[in-house]
């Protein structure tokens, strides 16, 4: 389950937008307030915007008033860690384990029960909404998605 998806940076900058591929494969930071989720409370599974991985649930998102989307947790094992000393700081960068996509930065000032905050690019995020307790349907609708 570790397996890591390995694409050039041209197929990259094929299948992003200008702004998923300046945050997820260049390690930038969008503007605070501005992305599509730091104010979403809509129940679902927040995937990764390159791969599709699943990185965080919904009910560990929380309102940190930092502009940007916040998650006390990550979605089991979907995140690694690593240092990052860039901007004369030393903080702990978010990537997602199965591409390698930068996502953004965890902290420790997060609320209880981890103390963690997942501070996460929109742009790197893709909230699939659909609710995990409802059975699909099947059949009524012709299935084509
Ligand atoms: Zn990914």
């Amino acid at each position: 389950m570790d397996q890591r998806i390995t694409k050039t940076e041209d197929e990259w900058r094929r299948e992003l937008t200008p702004a998923q591929y300046r945050v997820l494969r260049q390690a930038g930071t969008e503007p605070p307030f501005a992305g599509e989720y730091f104010d979403c409370h809509d129940d679902g599974m927040y995937r990764c915007a390159a791969c599709g991985a699943e990185l965080f649930r919904s009910d560990t998102k929380f309102d940190s008033g930092t502009g940007w989307p916040s998650f006390t947790e990550a979605a089991g094992s979907a995140v690694e860690l690593h240092k990052d000393l860039s901007h004369g700081m030393l903080r702990t960068e978010v990537r997602c384990r199965a591409c390698g996509s930068h996502l953004g930065h965890v902290f420790n000032d997060g609320p209880r029960p981890t103390g963690k905050r997942f501070c996460i690019n929109s742009c790197a995020l893709d909230l699939d909404r659909t609710p995990a307790a409802a059975p699909a349907p099947t059949g009524a609708e012709g299935g084509a998605a």
